[in-house]
């Protein structure tokens, strides 16, 4: 079945708490100063094509919030996002010719570094949970105050797998799946082989572990079983940042909107999630998530198959 996109009036709410950035970003193609980014709205910005969203984060006093208006018209419920006294978090980071690594040059936590997110009452009962890339002691608290969700699954990066590696740990005794990239994954597990990396961290309590080989597209491990999606071959790449939280956003937006969380549909997700990334990444920000159609996805994600559909000549 083509996992074409289903209407966002039928589907479950995602309730996602990450960062609410503003990003500083240099690729081989241009510069960009203080635009929108974070895990928080990266994600929100793909999921919202598929499902209601509910984004939990803060800002600073400095923040420029009348931004997030496009987001809010999309049907992201912003009642979770706090304004507070004090700066915003600010990533800035660098691509040189290697696209699918970042170089962070520097990380401004800012209001961060106090915050604890209260998950407001109507958001608590959401099905699906998305655990974006924060400090994963703010992920735990997050967890102790949601009721029973179906599917709960989180990310991280290397700065937390350095700074808070225990308690990322115990985050995954309580989480059923996780999303990371091939470099985390093997700083996360000392396995510098991926298959035995998937089975490290499946040990450790996820049934789902996605890894994610930037142009070299995503695997999907399960205790029984692995899935393997190609990245879309995108001629011209221009600014890698959030591909990682938009292919989760449509992951998570593309089960959310069914709310069958199955195998199979769990594959046409990866797909979902792999053709969000691909368009995160041909605009800076997170301008081409906003501009894309349903029909733009249907269309790619059409190509996807394309791109791996082929004759069993041997079967013949
Ligand atoms: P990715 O999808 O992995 O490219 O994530 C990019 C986003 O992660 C950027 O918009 C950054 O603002 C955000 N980010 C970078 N470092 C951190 C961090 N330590 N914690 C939370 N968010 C971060």
């Amino acid at each position: 079945m083509t996992p074409s996109v289903s209407s966002t009036s039928a589907a479950h709410p995602v309730l996602v708490v990450g960062s609410v950035a503003l990003d500083s970003v240099e690729t081989p193609f241009g510069k960009a100063d203080e635009v929108l980014g974070g895990s928080g709205t990266f994600f929100s910005s793909s999921a919202s094509h598929f499902a209601p969203v509910q984004l939990v984060g803060v800002v600073g006093d400095d923040y420029p919030v009348e931004k997030l208006a496009p987001l809010a018209e999309r049907g992201v419920d912003l009642a979770g996002l706090e304004k507070v006294e004090g700066t915003s978090f600010r990533w800035r980071g660098r691509y040189r010719h290697d696209l699918n690594s970042a170089e962070t040059l520097e990380t401004h936590l800012g209001v961060f570094s106090h915050f604890r997110p209260n998950i407001p009452e109507q958001f608590r009962r959401a099905p699906f949970v998305f655990l974006a890339n924060i400090d994963p002691r703010l992920q735990l608290q997050v967890l102790e105050q949601v009721e029973k969700p179906r599917l709960v699954a989180c990310d991280t990066m290397n700065f937390w797998i350095e700074s808070r590696r225990p308690e990322l740990i115990e985050l995954l005794k309580h989480v059923d799946l996780i999303t990371l990239n091939d470099g985390e994954a093997r700083q996360l597990t000392e396995h510098t082989n991926l298959v035995q990396a998937a089975r490290w961290i499946l040990d450790k309590g996820p049934k789902h572990v996605l890894i994610k080989k930037g142009e070299h597209g995503a695997f999907m491990f399960n205790r029984e079983s692995v899935f393997f999606a190609p990245a879309y071959p995108l001629e011209s790449v221009f600014d890698p940042t959030g591909a990682g939280d938009s292919f989760a956003g449509g992951f998570m937006g593309y089960l959310a909107a069914t709310g069958d969380i199955s195998e199979r549909a769990m594959r046409r997700a990866v797909v979902v999630g792999s053709a969000m990334g691909s368009f995160a990444v041909e605009k800076f920000s997170n301008t081409r998530l906003l501009e894309i159609t349903r029909a733009d996805i249907d269309a790619r994600v059409q190509e996807f198959r394309q791109l791996v559909a082929f004759d069993s000549e041997l079967d013949a």
